[in-house]
């Protein structure tokens, strides 16, 4: 999901990857940019601070309310700054205690 949603992201602003001639990292290893995955947040965000798109990302991030990195902000800074992100899943029966 990731690769696919930062390709759509790059693609708004073609100028600030005019001269990337390399992938967008989190592009080449995903689960690096999800901490459940096991991923250090600190590599992600080293990474990201070097990305041209770094502060679009993060603004995607927040205003799609995305987990993991993004942007070089993490889960809890976007959740502090008011951008929570949405529940991984739905909530179903299960979670009212109907089976
Ligand atoms: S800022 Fe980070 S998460 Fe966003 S496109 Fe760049 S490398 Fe990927």
């Amino acid at each position: 999901m990731r690769p696919t949603v930062v390709t759509q992201l790059a693609s708004r602003f073609p100028e600030l990857l005019r001269n990337q001639d390399s992938p967008l990292p989190c592009t080449v290893d995903p689960n690096l940019f999800d901490p459940d995955a096991g991923g250090p947040a600190s590599l992600a965000r080293s990474l990201c601070y070097q990305c041209p798109l770094v502060q679009a990302c993060a603004a995607y991030a927040c205003h799609h309310h995305r987990r993991g990195i993004w942007g070089g902000t993490t889960e809890r800074e976007r959740r502090l700054a008011g951008y929570p992100p949405r529940p991984c899943h739905p909530a179903g029966p299960d979670s009212k205690g109907e089976n």
